[in-house]
Protein backbone atom coordinates (compact mmCIF):
# COMPACT_ATOMS: atom_id res chain seq x y z
CA UNK A 1 0.00 0.00 0.00
CA UNK A 2 1.20 3.85 -0.79
CA UNK A 3 1.99 5.55 2.19
CA UNK A 4 0.10 9.16 1.69
CA UNK A 5 2.43 11.08 3.26
CA UNK A 6 2.93 14.01 0.64
CA UNK A 7 -0.30 15.35 2.29
CA UNK A 8 1.14 18.60 2.89
CA UNK A 9 1.02 19.58 -1.22
CA UNK A 10 -2.46 17.61 -2.56
CA UNK A 11 -2.05 18.98 -6.06
CA UNK A 12 1.21 16.96 -6.46
CA UNK A 13 0.00 13.66 -5.18
CA UNK A 14 -2.66 14.33 -7.46
CA UNK A 15 -0.41 14.52 -10.43
CA UNK A 16 1.75 11.70 -8.92
CA UNK A 17 -1.59 9.40 -8.63
CA UNK A 18 -2.62 9.93 -11.86
CA UNK A 19 0.46 9.20 -13.61
CA UNK A 20 1.44 6.21 -11.52
CA UNK A 21 -2.10 4.46 -11.30
CA UNK A 22 -4.35 5.36 -14.07
CA UNK A 23 -4.08 2.82 -16.23
CA UNK A 24 -3.17 0.14 -13.65
CA UNK A 25 -6.98 -1.47 -13.83
CA UNK A 26 -7.22 -1.61 -17.30
CA UNK A 27 -9.80 0.43 -19.14
CA UNK A 28 -10.80 2.21 -15.85
CA UNK A 29 -10.89 6.31 -15.81
CA UNK A 30 -10.52 7.05 -12.61
CA UNK A 31 -11.99 10.26 -13.06
CA UNK A 32 -15.01 9.08 -14.43
CA UNK A 33 -15.76 6.97 -11.69
CA UNK A 34 -15.46 9.32 -9.10
CA UNK A 35 -17.73 11.84 -10.66
CA UNK A 36 -20.14 8.95 -10.06
CA UNK A 37 -19.32 8.92 -6.58
CA UNK A 38 -19.61 12.42 -6.65
CA UNK A 39 -22.70 12.45 -7.21
CA UNK A 40 -23.54 10.05 -4.56
CA UNK A 41 -22.19 12.84 -2.22
CA UNK A 42 -24.20 15.35 -3.71
CA UNK A 43 -27.55 13.48 -3.04
CA UNK A 44 -25.95 12.75 0.45
CA UNK A 45 -25.51 16.50 0.95
CA UNK A 46 -28.77 17.74 -0.40
CA UNK A 47 -30.17 15.51 2.56
CA UNK A 48 -28.13 17.42 5.38
CA UNK A 49 -25.81 14.39 5.30
CA UNK A 50 -22.38 14.02 5.71
CA UNK A 51 -21.26 14.66 1.71
CA UNK A 52 -19.53 11.24 1.37
CA UNK A 53 -20.55 8.72 -1.86
CA UNK A 54 -19.07 5.46 -3.06
CA UNK A 55 -19.34 3.52 -6.45
CA UNK A 56 -17.75 0.10 -6.81
CA UNK A 57 -16.91 -0.69 -10.22
CA UNK A 58 -16.95 -4.01 -11.83
CA UNK A 59 -15.77 -4.80 -15.80
CA UNK A 60 -16.18 -1.31 -16.46
CA UNK A 61 -19.46 -0.70 -15.03
CA UNK A 62 -20.68 0.71 -11.24
CA UNK A 63 -22.42 -2.60 -9.43
CA UNK A 64 -23.18 -0.87 -6.10
CA UNK A 65 -23.34 2.23 -5.19
CA UNK A 66 -24.21 4.39 -1.62
CA UNK A 67 -23.70 7.09 -0.10
CA UNK A 68 -23.70 8.56 3.99
CA UNK A 69 -26.52 8.51 6.36
CA UNK A 70 -27.37 8.80 10.19
CA UNK A 71 -25.37 12.45 10.39
CA UNK A 72 -28.51 14.58 9.63
CA UNK A 73 -28.24 17.60 12.46
CA UNK A 74 -31.40 16.82 14.07
CA UNK A 75 -30.60 13.35 15.68
CA UNK A 76 -29.84 12.88 19.09
CA UNK A 77 -26.83 10.76 18.14
CA UNK A 78 -24.96 10.31 14.40
CA UNK A 79 -24.89 6.59 13.24
CA UNK A 80 -20.91 5.56 12.90
CA UNK A 81 -21.98 2.33 10.53
CA UNK A 82 -24.27 3.84 7.76
CA UNK A 83 -20.84 4.90 6.20
CA UNK A 84 -20.98 5.24 2.57
CA UNK A 85 -18.62 2.32 1.66
CA UNK A 86 -20.13 0.21 4.12
CA UNK A 87 -23.75 0.79 2.22
CA UNK A 88 -21.93 0.57 -1.03
CA UNK A 89 -20.73 -3.23 -0.40
CA UNK A 90 -23.88 -3.71 1.83
CA UNK A 91 -25.67 -2.66 -2.41
CA UNK A 92 -23.35 -5.70 -3.50
CA UNK A 93 -26.06 -8.13 -1.80
CA UNK A 94 -28.55 -6.97 -4.94
CA UNK A 95 -26.19 -6.99 -7.85
CA UNK A 96 -27.59 -9.92 -9.85
CA UNK A 97 -24.12 -10.73 -11.87
CA UNK A 98 -21.21 -12.22 -10.55
CA UNK A 99 -19.21 -10.19 -7.49
CA UNK A 100 -15.59 -10.85 -8.81
CA UNK A 101 -13.75 -8.71 -6.08
CA UNK A 102 -10.26 -9.28 -7.48
CA UNK A 103 -11.88 -7.16 -10.07
CA UNK A 104 -13.61 -4.55 -8.20
CA UNK A 105 -12.78 -1.03 -7.40
CA UNK A 106 -13.95 0.94 -5.11
CA UNK A 107 -14.05 4.90 -5.57
CA UNK A 108 -15.52 6.81 -2.59
CA UNK A 109 -15.06 10.60 -2.19
CA UNK A 110 -13.13 10.34 1.24
CA UNK A 111 -10.90 8.66 2.34
CA UNK A 112 -12.16 5.13 3.78
CA UNK A 113 -12.06 5.14 7.75
CA UNK A 114 -10.53 2.02 9.59
CA UNK A 115 -14.12 0.79 9.91
CA UNK A 116 -14.56 0.85 6.18
CA UNK A 117 -11.21 -0.10 5.49
CA UNK A 118 -11.08 -3.24 6.85
CA UNK A 119 -14.59 -4.17 4.97
CA UNK A 120 -13.01 -3.47 2.01
CA UNK A 121 -9.89 -5.33 2.57
CA UNK A 122 -12.40 -8.07 3.72
CA UNK A 123 -14.73 -7.99 0.98
CA UNK A 124 -11.55 -8.97 -1.28
CA UNK A 125 -11.04 -5.97 -2.97
CA UNK A 126 -7.99 -4.69 -4.17
CA UNK A 127 -8.30 -1.20 -5.23
CA UNK A 128 -9.27 1.74 -3.31
CA UNK A 129 -9.54 5.19 -5.09
CA UNK A 130 -9.94 8.29 -3.16
CA UNK A 131 -10.58 11.89 -3.31
CA UNK A 132 -10.37 13.77 -0.56
CA UNK A 133 -8.05 12.96 2.47
CA UNK A 134 -9.53 12.39 6.01
CA UNK A 135 -6.90 13.74 8.54
CA UNK A 136 -8.56 12.76 11.01
CA UNK A 137 -10.63 9.72 10.77
CA UNK A 138 -8.89 8.48 7.73
CA UNK A 139 -7.45 4.59 8.00
CA UNK A 140 -5.77 3.69 5.17
CA UNK A 141 -2.35 4.76 6.60
CA UNK A 142 -2.43 2.24 9.46
CA UNK A 143 0.28 -0.32 9.24
CA UNK A 144 -1.14 -3.54 7.43
CA UNK A 145 2.26 -5.48 7.91
CA UNK A 146 1.63 -5.24 12.01
CA UNK A 147 -1.70 -6.97 11.58
CA UNK A 148 -2.64 -10.82 10.83
CA UNK A 149 -2.66 -12.53 7.93
CA UNK A 150 -5.74 -11.74 6.41
CA UNK A 151 -5.05 -8.14 6.48
CA UNK A 152 -0.98 -7.95 5.89
CA UNK A 153 -1.65 -10.11 2.88
CA UNK A 154 -4.61 -8.85 1.28
CA UNK A 155 -2.69 -6.61 -1.38
CA UNK A 156 -4.82 -3.77 -1.10
CA UNK A 157 -3.49 -0.73 -3.06
CA UNK A 158 -5.01 2.93 -2.29
CA UNK A 159 -4.80 5.66 -5.11
CA UNK A 160 -5.42 8.98 -3.03
CA UNK A 161 -6.68 12.60 -4.47
CA UNK A 162 -8.85 11.88 -7.57
CA UNK A 163 -11.09 14.97 -8.24
CA UNK A 164 -9.75 15.88 -4.87
CA UNK A 165 -11.14 19.58 -5.47
CA UNK A 166 -14.60 18.72 -6.07
CA UNK A 167 -14.88 16.47 -2.96
CA UNK A 168 -13.37 19.17 -0.96
CA UNK A 169 -16.00 21.75 -2.15
CA UNK A 170 -18.90 19.40 -0.96
CA UNK A 171 -17.37 19.15 2.41
CA UNK A 172 -16.42 22.91 2.88
CA UNK A 173 -20.11 23.71 2.07
CA UNK A 174 -21.08 21.14 4.78
CA UNK A 175 -18.44 22.56 7.30
CA UNK A 176 -19.97 26.26 6.27
CA UNK A 177 -23.80 25.23 7.38
CA UNK A 178 -24.41 26.24 10.31
CA UNK A 179 -27.22 23.73 10.72
CA UNK A 180 -25.13 20.81 10.26
CA UNK A 181 -23.69 19.54 13.46
CA UNK A 182 -22.16 16.26 12.54
CA UNK A 183 -18.18 16.44 13.07
CA UNK A 184 -18.60 20.42 13.68
CA UNK A 185 -15.92 22.15 15.74
CA UNK A 186 -13.40 18.79 14.97
CA UNK A 187 -10.04 18.92 13.61
CA UNK A 188 -11.70 17.78 10.54
CA UNK A 189 -13.88 21.18 10.29
CA UNK A 190 -10.60 23.03 10.62
CA UNK A 191 -8.66 21.22 7.70
CA UNK A 192 -11.64 21.29 5.65
CA UNK A 193 -12.58 25.32 6.14
CA UNK A 194 -8.36 26.21 6.22
CA UNK A 195 -7.96 24.34 2.59
CA UNK A 196 -10.13 27.52 1.35
CA UNK A 197 -8.46 30.09 3.35
CA UNK A 198 -4.52 29.72 2.04
CA UNK A 199 -3.95 28.37 5.31
CA UNK A 200 -3.81 24.54 4.20
ZN1 LIG B 1 -15.99 4.64 7.12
Amino acid sequence: MKKASGRANPVKWQEVARGRFINEVAGLNYDEFMEEALTQARKAYAADQFPVGCVIVQDGGVIASGCRAGTSGDLAFFSEIDHAEIRALKALEAYEGEFKPERAVLFCTMEPCLMCFAAIILSGIKTVVFAYEDVMGGGTNCDLNSLSPLYRESGVRVVPHVLREKSLDLFYDFFNKEANLYWKGSLLEAYTLAQRQGAG
